[in-house]
């Protein structure tokens, strides 16, 4: 783990089921890149996940492992950045309940992804911790005290939310926190696979950076595609269509896509064949990321030292911050 001058990273995941190409695109691929210019600290947030998942303890459990074990197989390095589980540092729900008093719940009700998430939920299932999770992020990004926070395009109102908060903070009680900056990944939502705007793993259209290759192979073939064309001779369409919009993102031979694309767009490729080269560009870019997984799985002891190491650390950069925020707010009373 490195320190000193570099400036910080926040950014995370929630443990609610292994990651997908979503995931890669829109988070992971700049997590890595990053991870030597800047002091990385990436949370597995599962006291988050707990706001819509309490009753299936089971499940984070599980998918702690999950998401440590696809960090490391994407190549996140726990010898340069931090891993953190988010409820074995106790700091992050102490700074959320002391930021929630510094947050006007008007900021709350006007936060546009809150809002598209709350109108899916029913009034009776939405709880309380649910609601508040944008202050708990908040909280999340102020511990190690961020520049920059790497994420989806949905979660940009949380950042700004954030700016916020750390404005009001500071005012009160003196500069301590910097204004962090997002940073939106490569493709900023990556749809599903049944052409839904985004590939989510509680919609069930994702492909998993864990699936096997016959796996990946029947999860292309039954892609959603342009559905007005009948015949593989009627001119297809590019836009809305998931099949090019992967081929897109993963392919890395350009000639092809761009040939595929023309042919595509002509009438002069069927769908079968399309999907077919893109099923191998899948399982060309997934293998490395097999591989690696599958020796982290035969060596779980290293997965459970990265992430015990990295959120020993975590703690330390946490009770430094939250003796500061007690200092500043006056909560010290002998
Ligand atoms: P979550 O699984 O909701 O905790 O998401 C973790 C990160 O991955 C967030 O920054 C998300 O915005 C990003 N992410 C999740 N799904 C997608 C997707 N389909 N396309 C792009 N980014 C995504």
């Amino acid at each position: 783990m490195t320190s000193g001058s570099k400036k910080r990273i926040l950014t995370g995941i929630r443990p609610t089921g292994a990651l997908h190409l979503g995931h890669y695109v829109g988070a992971l691929e700049n997590w890595v890149r990053l991870q030597d210019e800047y002091d990385c600290f990436f949370l597995i947030a599962d006291y988050q996940a707990l706001g819509d998942h309490l009753d299936d303890i089971e499940g984070i459990r599980r998918s702690v492992i999950d998401v440590g074990l696809d960090w490391l197989a994407v190549g996140l390095d726990p010898e340069m950045s931090t891993f953190v589980i988010q409820s074995h540092v106790p700091e992050h729900a102490e700074l959320a309940m002391l930021l929630s008093m510094l947050t006007p719940l008007g900021m709350l009700e006007r936060n546009p992804t809150l809002k598209a998430e709350t109108d899916q939920l029913e009034t009776r299932s939405l709880s309380v911790g649910f609601y508040t999770y944008p202050v708990s992020q908040v909280a999340d990004i102020l511990l190690p005290k961020a520049h920059l926070v790497p994420v989806g395009e949905d979660q940009l109102p949380h950042i700004e939310m954030t700016r916020e908060i750390v404005r009001r903070f500071n005012n009160r009680y003196g500069e301590l926190f910097p204004e962090p900056q997002s940073l939106v990944g490569r493709v900023a939502r990556l749809p599903g696979t049944d052409g839904q705007a985004k590939m989510s793993k509680s919609i069930g259209n994702a492909i998993y950076l864990s699936d096997d290759e016959d796996t990946v192979n029947r999860k292309v073939r039954g892609m959603y595609t342009d559905p007005t064309r009948l015949r593989a001779t009627d001119p297809g369409h590019l836009e809305g269509n998931p099949v090019f919009d992967y081929h897109d993102a993963f392919n890395s031979d350009k000639a092809e896509v761009e040939e595929l694309k023309t042919r595509y767009r002509a009438g002069t490729v069927g769908d079968v064949e399309v999907k077919q080269r893109l099923a191998v560009a899948l399982n060309n870019f997934l293998e490395p990321i097999r591989e690696k997984r599958a020796y982290y799985e035969e060596h779980p002891d290293q997965v459970r030292e990265a992430l015990m190491e990295g959120t020993r650390h975590a703690k330390q950069v946490a009770e430094a911050t939250m003796a500061e925020v007690r200092e500043r707010m006056g909560i010290t009373y002998f």
